[in-house]
């Protein structure tokens, strides 16, 4: 493990019985950087976490987390992080301000610490208001920067955050990665899980795929799209004359659901799409609508990630 990396995970395995959830995982995260892991539901992303964050034991593999062994360190990795999760911290009967006293309380911090730590927290995440209030009148929205401020009381220097924004509005959502880049910016290394792609688009230095127990593909948004093809231009012509021309003209376009439409391969490149507008004016075949389809982490997801069906057949 290096100085710079905040988490170091080699073989990670972990079995229920005969029931192999992660079957001998590798990962590593730079420090200051956002580490997005993804995969399907029950793919093994929150036990990945649990045991990254020492609450349960793995079955096999070394795992170092801000420069300490989880197996015979749990106390140092614990003093390091914060974790928080599907299921809030967020104490319903005190109000926001007490919530994090308590927290202040339970990190050791003294009265006097405590009261600037919460001070300081309640501006940050834009809760001064509500900071008298009792938790349970708090939107979701305001419940989970609490729940963040919470877990930032014992200053952690790697946070697991496990859907930090499931079941937010988008407003509330762009609030969170706001915080979260934040976070980043002041030199925090956040470990993420989430089941919204374009999270993990918006925030992710590097993403692992997580598909049966293995990491299937490992890297930045951007070479993971790469990697992918599906990249093209659609277009759709106002009659079956234009549609046929073009077919003719553009050899390996491929017909779309949309009887009038065709799909050319293309990267998407503004220096492709002249070659192609070109193409289709010297002929003078009219165009309705051109639109261009460049792969998305969906793409990426379902390219890498088992077929349900076929799962669905193989466990039973
Ligand atoms: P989700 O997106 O649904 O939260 P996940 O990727 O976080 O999914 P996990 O919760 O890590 O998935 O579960 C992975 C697998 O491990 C599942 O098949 C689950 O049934 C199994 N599993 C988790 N905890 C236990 C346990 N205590 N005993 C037995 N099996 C378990």
């Amino acid at each position: 493990m290096t100085i710079d990396q905040a988490i170091a995970v080699t073989g990670l395995r972990k079995s229920y019985g005969e029931h192999v959830v992660l079957d001998g995982i590798d990962l590593n995260v730079q420090r200051g950087t956002v580490f997005s892991l993804l995969g399907a539901n029950g793919a093994g992303k929150t036990t990945t976490v649990k045991i990254l964050s020492t609450l349960i034991n793995a079955s096999g593999g070394t795992i170092r987390v801000a420069g300490h062994d989880v197996a015979t360190e749990p106390d140092a990795v614990r003093a390091a992080i914060g974790v928080t999760g599907q299921f809030s911290a967020v104490d319903n009967l005190l109000n926001g301000r007490e919530n994090l006293m308590m927290m202040a309380d339970l990190n050791h911090l003294s009265r006097a610490d405590g009261r600037r730590r919460t001070a300081q927290l309640l501006e940050q995440f834009d809760l001064v208001e509500a900071a008298g209030k009792p938790a349970s009148t708090y939107s979701g929205g305001m419940r989970r920067r609490l729940d963040l401020a919470m877990t930032l009381v014992g200053s952690p220097r790697v946070i697991f955050l496990d859907e930090p924004t499931t079941g937010l509005d988008p407003r509330s959502r762009r609030e969170m990665w706001q915080i979260v880049r934040e976070l980043v910016a002041g030199g925090v290394t956040i470990f993420l899980t989430t089941q919204y792609l374009d999270e993990a688009d918006e925030l992710a230095d590097r993403i692992a795929v997580l598909d049966h127990g293995k990491v299937v593909a490992e890297g930045t948004p951007e070479e993971l799209k790469r990697q992918i093809p599906g990249g093209h231009v659609r277009l759709r012509f106002a009659d079956p004359r234009g549609l046929d021309s073009a077919k003719r003209l553009l050899g390996q376009a491929t017909d779309d659901t949309d009887a009038l439409a065709l799909r050319v391969p293309s990267d998407g490149s503004l220096r492709s799409l002249k070659t192609l507008i070109d193409q289709l004016d010297d002929q003078a075949i009219e165009v309705d609508e051109l639109s261009v389809h460049t792969p998305d982490l969906d793409d990426v997801f379902l390219a890498f990630t088992g077929d349900p069906a076929k799962e669905k057949v193989t466990t039973r």
